[in-house]
């Protein structure tokens, strides 16, 4: 039977759901999507996000134009920002091509949801909010976002009369393993700490996070407001399951290093829809385009993990000296014959034991909302 005769059901308005339903539509299927919100960009705050473009040398716009996505959301290069170590010290990295792009997040105009949503709308998409889908019929795809957390985020979004800037800090007393954030942007600002240990001290490292900015910039917070969040990333064999396809974080596909996942839902959800179209099969079509580099983003987190405060120096450092810096981290995030081999060791670690627990959690009558000692 033609497809084309049935809707193609999508559970999930986030960015992966709503590629896969414009480039569907674009090529005539009638699609249904469903959100259990009243709108899209629910999950997110007005925050600004980085779209990276240092994982290949194609620049992520043309990437985009070439599925069929227009840029019609703020979306502004970054070529310079400046990395502090744990003694905030500071490396200014400058990239002649775009580092990334600032992308807003959220339920208003200009967000990278909205603009998106306006493209699956043009190309007669149809949308239902506020519907929860428990059971979803075979042949649709989903695109439910995470369920689990394997980092969280927590910040603050604020008016500031601070210029444009891009600001990281690495260090483990206010980012375990993860990575402090300011991006400012005409302003607006979001500040964050991205932690993958210790969740039930996020207050705290939230505090450290702030005093530490406070230092090296002059904070100026007008209309404060405190956010939230969370992501998670897997490698599983197969995203077909029960006749359906997984796509973006519903797939675990997100970078494992720094939680770069936007481009991985993008992608994702343009290669199911390309997967019925062209009546291919949705696993190779992923293992093919993403597992390399998803591969790649794990053994880049566990050899993370393991430098600590002064591995993050030195990494640092690094960065700052090269005179390509993209090209230094394109590198990186592709795989190499070491991060080839390494693979293996650090697939059962991660995606079987340790980031599964929480260890700052007792264990007893457990009723964390991040921690899995319970469900494991
Ligand atoms: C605070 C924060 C900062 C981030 N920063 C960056 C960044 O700088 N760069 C980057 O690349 N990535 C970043 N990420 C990750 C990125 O936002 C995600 O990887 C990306 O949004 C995933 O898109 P998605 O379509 O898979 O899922 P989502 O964007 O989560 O969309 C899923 C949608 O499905 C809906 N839904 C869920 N369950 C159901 C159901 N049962 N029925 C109906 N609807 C349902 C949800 O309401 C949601 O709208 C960040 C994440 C967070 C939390």
């Amino acid at each position: 039977m033609d497809r084309k005769d049935q809707p193609i059901e999508i559970v999930g308005a986030g960015p992966s759901g709503l590629v896969a339903a414009m480039t569907l539509a674009h090529h005539g299927y009638r699609v249904i999507v469903h959100e259990e919100r009243s709108d899209v960009g629910h999950r997110f705050h007005g925050d600004f996000q980085g779209l990276e473009n240092w994982s290949s040398r194609e620049d992520v716009t043309d990437l985009l134009q070439r599925m069929g996505i227009k840029i019609n959301f703020l979306c502004q290069p970054y070529r310079e920002g400046d990395l502090y170590d744990p003694d905030l010290r500071k490396v200014t990295v400058r990239s002649f091509e775009p580092f990334f792009y600032l992308v807003r997040r959220g339920s208003e105009a200009g967000t990278l949801d909205y603009g998106l949503k306006a493209q699956a709308l043009e190309a007669g998409v149809e949308f239902v909010f506020n519907k929860r889908v428990e059971k979803l019929p075979e042949g649709g795809i989903v695109a439910i976002g995470p369920k689990v957390a394997d980092a969280i985020v927590k910040g603050v979004l604020f008016e500031t009369e601070l210029p444009d800037m891009a600001v990281a800090i690495g260090d483990d007393r206010l980012a375990p393993k993860g990575y402090a954030y300011l991006l400012v942007h005409q302003g607006r600002a979001t500040l964050a700490t991205v932690i993958l240990r210790e969740f039930r001290r996020e207050k705290e490292f939230y505090k450290k996070t702030l005093a530490a900015f406070q230092k090296i910039v002059p904070l100026d917070m007008k209309h404060p407001r405190e956010f939230g969040g969370y992501g998670n990333f897997s490698i599983r064999p197969t995203e077909q399951r029960s006749g359906k396809l997984y796509v973006g974080e519903a797939a675990g596909f997100q970078d494992a290093l720094f939680g770069f996942g936007i481009r991985y839902a993008i992608m994702s959800g343009h290669l199911a829809a390309r997967a019925i179209i062209e009546g291919k099969d949705y696993d190779r079509l992923w293992r093919h385009e993403l597992l390399p580099q998803l591969r790649t983003g794990l053994v880049n987190r566990f050899l993370f993990e393991l430098f600590g405060n002064g591995g993050y120096r030195r990494l640092a450092d690094y960065i700052g000296r090269s005179r390509d810096p993209r090209e230094l981290v394109r590198r990186q995030c592709n795989p190499s014959l070491l991060k080839r081999l390494l693979y293996p060791v650090t697939y059962p670690f991660y995606l079987r034991r340790s980031r599964f627990r929480d260890y700052s959690c007792s264990h007893e009558d457990c009723d964390c909302v991040w921690c899995r000692c319970q469900r494991e």
